[in-house]
């Protein structure tokens, strides 16, 4: 493997790349920045984005283009305001040793008189959305006559999108010597017609497949009645308590309208849209990446560009119309080394959509069932009581030590652990108690949802945070207990801790290969769990099955209050916002 001193960097990016932390060249920069240094060629890349590819084209620009003279050497067309940011900072930060260099931002939706200022100071190189790119060449604000790069940047979205004609007209005010890099996620007809007819001779590099979605998402779709989708969404919400997702809608109304159920019903949520102003639009994504927002409900138009890195979950509330589009959208997850999980709730009528995406993307997805009311119970209980037990002591408490203490001085510790989580577990056990079966099977049928009696559920202490996705943490366990290829089954990995599923014949070997397993220095705890939703049990038991259900915790029914999730209250709208950190959390869920 490379490091960026081999790929043949000079002293100033190799500065910024060590002050950013990036250690090893990303496979698009490995293949991209040698061949783009050295030689003076076109290049088709097919990379998704959170693949690095800015930096593959970013590094080998700022090394070539003469930073003593002013004049704008480097054109980058971008499809969204968003993302031309974006892009200016990233190249902003890695030319940050390079005395001199101005990186200029052209976009709709801000003054063109403040662009045209900044250009008018001598900009070596200009990031520009196609729409606002050409209308500043038409008066005359911009020269692109003398560019030396230019580069069409996810040029399958800015197709997607309609800018054929706007790019054709940016070309056509550049010089014919010129080297154009073209990036792309998916390589559509009009891409391939694009290079075709703007580049010469084009060296083509794939990172992974073409079309591929990026190996680090796993792919599930859940099969529920089409006035169901909403309380499955919830569920999908509710089942994984660390959840910070894109969900996303066909249409402006659907995304204003789901955004606002979830906000009414105590969800950090917050809507994304074109019929919102920048301004609202950028509050959101501000609250968006502080984590103030949990669930960005968006359209897939102004979810472009979204650059958020930590993104768990990409919520297909819907399935776009143009199924390539899906590869954007899981494609917001999984990004920079991380794991991610591209849920798809769909009525029986769209499963066989899911087996063309299938295609599309060369990957198989998970069919799964919305999880039950029960199973989200004991998903919240567990996430609570992991939470508590990696708490450090905040000693600010130690003041008021002494009246807690007196007030529990008659409650032992198993009766004080059973109270405290009974007051989170009670919440949601009132919830969903009567809660229906919402997983439909594909034929249309009402499914039932009894585990058969030969299943056993386990849980395990491991998660999405120690690496795992369903199908490493399937071939984890297959490993390591020497099982064959369909004995693991149902896994379900949370972000601290999973689910799994084995034959009932299969129970005494799991266990007892787990009563002192060891992993990375750490105990693997691997125990039977009772899921009801599926088994009619009651939760997971310490011994093993044997405790019955009237041991269960039971809080007394009491107000919900604000759960701490760290990232509350951010809605988008004013009242919302102000209101949030405050209002009981979820308390009008139905
Ligand atoms: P991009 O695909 O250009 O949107 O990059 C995705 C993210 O990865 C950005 O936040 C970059 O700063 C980051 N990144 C790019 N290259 C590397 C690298 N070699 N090592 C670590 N992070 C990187």
């Amino acid at each position: 493997m490379s490091t960026f001193q081999e790929l043949g960097l000079n002293e100033d990016l190799l500065n910024a790349i060590n002050d950013l932390g990036f250690v090893t060249p990303s496979e698009v920069q490995q293949k991209a920045i040698p061949v783009l240094l050295e030689e003076e060629r076109d290049l088709v890349a097919l990379a998704q984005t959170g693949t690095g590819k800015t930096a593959a084209f970013g590094f080998p620009m700022l090394q070539k283009i003469n930073i003593k003279s002013r004049t704008t050497q480097g054109l980058i067309l971008s499809p969204t305001r968003e993302l031309c940011l974006q892009i200016t900072n990233e190249l902003k930060l890695y030319g940050k040793y390079c005395k001199g260099l101005n990186v200029v931002a052209i976009y709709g939706g801000a003054s063109v008189t403040e662009q045209a200022n900044q250009i008018k100071k001598g900009a070596q190189i200009v990031v520009a959305t196609p729409g606002r790119m050409k209308d500043m060449i038409s008066r005359k604000l911009v020269d692109i006559s003398k560019i030396e790069y230019s580069v069409l940047d996810e040029a399958d979205e800015m197709l997607n999108m309609g800018f054929y004609e706007d790019i054709t007209d940016i070309l056509a005010h550049t010089p014919m010597e010129k080297s154009t890099w073209l990036f792309s996620a998916t390589m559509p007809k009009e891409v391939a017609s694009i290079a075709k007819k703007f580049m010469y001779d084009p060296l083509e590099i794939t990172v992974g497949n073409r079309n591929e979605s990026t190996n680090q998402v796993s792919h599930e779709y859940y099969v529920v009645n089409g006035r169901d989708r909403y309380l499955a969404l919830k569920r999908l919400a509710d089942a994984n308590p660390d959840i910070f997702s894109v969900v996303f809608c066909r249409t402006k109304r659907d995304t204003q309208r789901v955004a606002e159920k979830l906000v009414e019903d105590g969800y950090n949520a917050g809507a994304l849209h074109g019929d919102l102003s920048q301004n609202q639009r950028d509050l959101v994504m501000k609250a968006f990446r502080n984590n103030q927002i949990q669930m960005l409900v968006a359209t897939d138009v102004a979810a472009r560009g979204i650059d958020v890195d930590d993104i768990t979950h990409v919520i297909n509330y819907q399935l776009p119309d143009e199924i390539e589009t899906y590869t954007h959208r899981s494609g917001r997850t999984g990004r920079a080394g991380k794991t991610g999980v591209s849920m798809v709730i769909v009525a029986k009528s769209e499963v066989r959509k899911i087996k063309s995406i299938e295609r599309i993307i060369k990957k198989q997805f998970q069919k799964k069932d919305i999880p039950s009311g029960m199973e989200i119970c004991e998903v919240q209980l567990m996430s609570l009581a992991n939470k508590v037990h990696n708490t450090e002591v905040n000693h600010e408490i130690d003041p008021y030590l002494d009246s807690i203490n007196d007030l529990f001085e008659d409650t032992n510790k198993e009766e004080l652990i059973k109270k405290f989580f009974s007051v989170e577990f009670t919440r949601f056990f009132n919830y969903y108690k009567d809660s229906k079966d919402l997983t439909v099977s594909e034929s249309g049928e009402s499914h039932s949802r009894e585990r058969s009696s030969d299943d056993v559920r386990y849980f395990i202490n491991v998660g999405r945070k120690d690496g795992y996705d369903w199908m490493s943490l399937k071939d984890f366990l297959k490993a390591i207990l020497e099982l064959g290829r369909d004995d693991v089954f149902k896994v379900d990995v949370k972000d601290s801790f999973s689910f799994f599923n084995t034959e009932k014949a299969l129970q005494e070997k799991v266990l007892s290969f787990f009563t002192d397993f060891k992993y990375n220095g750490r105990f693997v705890n691997v125990e039977i769990t009772e899921n009801r939703g599926r088994s009619g049990g009651g939760k997971r038991d310490r011994k093993r099955g044997r405790r019955n259900r009237d041991e269960q915790p039971r809080g007394e029914r009491r107000s919900r209050r604000s759960k701490d999730s760290g990232r509350r209250g951010a809605s988008g709208s004013k009242k919302n916002r102000r209101s949030a950190s405050d209002r009981p959390r979820r308390s009008r869920r139905k």
